[in-house]
């Protein structure tokens, strides 16, 4: 009889807690389904792609070391999985299906299909979040809908119940199976730098966490000093578990971790926000759905300006900040966080664009493109969301510049046409006396501003 652990979002053997209990359950094989057309329809970045592509290949290896063969099937999508599973299932007598559990309308939709598809029993688990969707709620048994409260709700369940890091799982070696044969875009010089399996994942935790943490607080926020972990993309598709990255916290950093003035506490948070927008997808689906979190805001008027909306993508808006920033996201599939919320702030506030364009541009692009942290950011940004930033609160994107780039070597860096500006046009460089190869900027700003409140107060006042 054999345990069938089925893998997704949780690419690594160590602290799996699905292969965990398929192994204590008896022999134990793996399988991973890649859904290209599935992954197509949920905009997923082609350097996404590849890295699941590398992530799955190194998977097989590591659990080959433990004696657990992967397979690979590729169908077109969600639809097409039960029966693939339930004709995999016959083949390979699987006495029982593990899987680590996904909280998305679209995931849940496909498990529940293949919980009645197969003859076998299925277990679904807890696994990727600090706290499942659902144990984090009000005292009325409500879910919350601002993080702060959230947050110390989830820290004292923390402090009552850590869970475990799993061991390393041990086996009888065997043969390493050949890479994974769905295809993927070769987008390899995008991925360098980046982990592509656990063990550099766990590598590049433990430096961030004993080299940089302690200084996350104060330096976070500065896109040139590149001082944050850089593990989304490793969280987003599990080559590393959050649990992993909160007891190494822990160990280097004792009780600084749950003072939120400090930089371990501060990156706690970031963790928490991640845990935060996984429970509003899934308490809240109608924000899977494409609607606002804040209902009253789905009746914005949108403008839908193709021209501004390409220069928005291009980074050709003539405001350095923004242009810095969407030039890092095509080039490189990263941007930094205060850069998201700059250039999410400028679509909506300064363009008045829907938010969804940008939301789904992003998911084009970003190597660690993941739904609810997304939608999340998105819809924060734009004032539509849960705990969003009020609407009337609008950044100034030159000001934002020069706060967060106060020397501009961001901007120099990713907009060579001012490379040679000094440092007092560099964030105004209409006002250049000289000439530029560089826009003109496509909105004034305090008119944009002016308008988006009214759009909003439209809505707000009736
Ligand atoms: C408009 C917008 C879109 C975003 N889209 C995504 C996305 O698709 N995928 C994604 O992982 N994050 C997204 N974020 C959140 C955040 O920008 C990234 O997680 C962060 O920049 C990744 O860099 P890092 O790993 O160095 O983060 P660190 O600062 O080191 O943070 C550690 C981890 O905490 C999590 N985290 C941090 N901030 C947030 C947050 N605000 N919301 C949820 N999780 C967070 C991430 O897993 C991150 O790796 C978005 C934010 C905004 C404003």
């Amino acid at each position: 009889m054999t345990a069938l652990v089925w893998f997704r979002n949780d690419l690594r053997s160590i602290d799996n807690t699905a292969l965990s209990r398929a192994m204590e359950a008896g022999e134990a094989r793996a399988l991973f389904i890649a859904t290209p057309g599935q992954w197509q329809h949920h905009h997923m970045a082609p350097v996404k792609l590849r890295l699941i592509n590398h992530a799955v290949d190194n998977l097989g290896e590591h659990l080959a070391k433990a004696g657990v063969r992967l397979d690979v099937l590729v169908v077109e999508d969600f639809a097409a999985v039960p029966a693939a599973l339930a004709t995999y299932c016959r083949e390979h007598q699987v006495s029982a299906l593990y899987a680590n559990r996904e909280y998305l309308v679209n995931e849940l939709a496909r498990d529940n299909a293949v919980a009645e598809t197969l003859a076998c029993p299925c277990y679904f688990l807890d696994d990727a979040l600090l706290a499942p969707p659902g144990s984090v709620l009000t005292q009325q048994g409500e879910p919350y809908k601002v993080f702060t409260p959230f947050k110390k709700q989830l820290k004292d369940r923390l402090l009552q119940h850590l869970g475990q890091v799993q061991p390393r799982l041990k086996g009888d070696a065997i043969e390493p199976p050949t890479k994974a044969v769905f295809s993927s875009p070769d987008c390899d010089a995008l991925l360098e730098g980046w982990p592509l399996d656990e063990d550099a994942a766990l590598l590049a935790m433990r430096r961030f966490v004993t080299e940089r943490a302690a200084d996350y607080k104060t330096e976070r926020d500065f896109p040139s000093l590149d001082t944050t972990s850089r593990l989304s993309a490793a969280l987003s598709i599990g080559l590393i578990s959050v649990r992993q990255c909160l007891w190494r916290l822990l160990h280097e950093h004792g009780d600084a971790v749950w003072d939120d003035a400090s930089g371990p506490g501060t990156w706690l948070n970031e963790l928490i926000w991640r845990d935060f927008y996984q429970h509003v997808a899934w308490h809240f689906p109608r924000v899977v759905k494409g609607r606002a979190f804040q209902a009253d805001t789905d009746a914005i008027a949108w403008s839908y300006n193709e021209a501004a909306f390409k220069a928005w993508c291009e980074g050709r808006t003539g405001y350095p900040i923004v242009d810095a920033a969407m030039r890092q996201l095509v080039a490189t599939g990263w941007m930094h966080n205060r850069l998201r919320m700059i250039a999410a702030s400028f679509l909506v506030k300064d363009l008045q664009l829907d938010w969804r364009l940008g939301e789904t541009f992003f998911m084009r692009h970003l190597i660690d493109g993941d739904f609810a942290a997304n939608n999340g950011g998105w819809q924060w940004a734009a004032s539509t969301g849960t705990d969003a930033a009020p609407y009337f609160r609008i950044f100034n994107p030159t000001e934002q510049g020069k706060r967060f780039d106060p020397k501009g070597q961001f901007i120099r860096n990713w907009v060579p046409e001012l490379q040679s500006v000094s440092d007092k046009y560099l964030f105004e460089p209409a006002a250049y006396p000289g000439a530029l190869d560089y826009p003109q900027p496509i909105v004034n700003h305090k008119e944009a501003r002016l308008k988006t409140l009214a759009l909003f107060k439209a809505i707000k006042e009736g």
